[in-house]
């Protein structure tokens, strides 16, 4: 069998009632739920079985699933963990290196919070405007940035996109991560690093999923879009990521990359190729044939693909 389904999950936490009950993320109930239905529906393969079926064709069990957890959210420690451990389950666990040794919230994380915290995303868009045009920009320059990138996708809507890719990547890094923080601020109204802590995993908390038999892979450090940044800056992610995997005690021997934004370049897959990496994962959304597919490219499901509520 070379058929792999690849689930992805990023928030898994107790939402509703919740200090952030507008985060878009699974609802603790949905991921146990999601869990029977995986176990009943596929086989839970490990990391090791995936990398051995990519390198060396070994079969995988029919209806295999890998489940993969993005970002190194405080979630999968408290909340998935527990749950993995008492189905003697496995996963793979990508925590982004800067977000769990330096203290800092993701920009990512930050704008999800942002969004997350606002009524009126109009309203929000016309503050992220206004702090364009003190740095500078024109009218003209702001409304070009409109139309290029305010699309719909099939998680959110327009308006939410805009403000998603502006301060993702669309501004220059200084502006963005100062519009963020002062945001940040005004709406949430916790310290970046309070808030971090938080948010995301203690480095002694990576070591007890591996303690339990998870894997811990790479997620990059800063979590940024690779393939917006040259070869040389990917390369300094990569070795950054490589170094905290190392010192947390997770194995670098065919070691699995999980692109942040899924974005990545042939300067990345180069890259992966002289560091050793054995599998890719990406967000292209469908069924994983490892026959077929390039080990590096892997596709994702989301876990609203899978049933939650059964
Ligand atoms: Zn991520």
């Amino acid at each position: 069998m070379s058929d792999l389904t690849i689930v992805m999950y990023h928030y898994v936490r107790p939402i509703k009632g919740s200090r952030f009950p507008g985060i878009k993320g699974l609802e603790l109930e949905g991921f146990r739920n999601q869990l029977d239905y995986i176990s009943t529906e596929f086989n839970v393969v490990s990391t090791e079985q995936v990398v051995d079926a990519s390198k060396n064709g070994s079969k995988l069990p029919p209806n295999a699933c890998w489940l993969t957890f993005d970002d190194g959210y405080k979630d999968h420690f408290e909340f998935v963990l527990p749950e993995l451990v008492s189905r003697k389950l496995v996963g793979a666990f990508f925590p982004p290196r800067a977000a769990i040794e330096e203290n800092i919230v993701l920009d990512v994380n930050s704008v999800q919070h942002i969004l997350s915290s606002t009524q009126c995303i109009s309203g929000l868009i016309s503050k992220i405007n206004e702090y364009c045009r003190v740095a500078g920009m024109s009218d003209r320059q702001i409304s070009k940035l409109h139309n290029k990138l305010a699309f719909a996708n099939r998680f959110d809507d327009a308006n939410t996109i805009y403000v998603k890719r502006m301060l993702q990547h669309a501004l220059p890094e200084t502006l963005r991560s100062e519009i963020v923080k002062q945001l940040f601020k005004d709406i949430i109204g916790i310290k970046l690093e309070e808030f971090s802590k938080e948010l995301y995993m203690t480095v002694e908390e990576v070591k007890v999923l591996i303690e339990h038999g998870m894997y811990v892979g790479s997620h990059g450090s800063m979590h940024y879009w690779l393939d917006r940044k040259s070869a040389e800056e990917q390369e300094k992610e990569i070795q950054h990521s490589l170094e905290f995997l190392n010192g947390v005690g997770a194995s670098l021997k065919d070691w699995v990359m999980c692109y942040p934004y899924g974005a990545y370049n042939h300067d990345t897959l180069s890259l992966l190729r002289k560091y050793k990496a054995s599998i890719g994962i990406t967000t292209k959304v469908r069924v994983a044939n490892l026959k077929i597919d390039n080990p590096l490219e892997l596709p994702r499901l989301d876990t609203n693909d899978l049933p939650q509520y059964l």
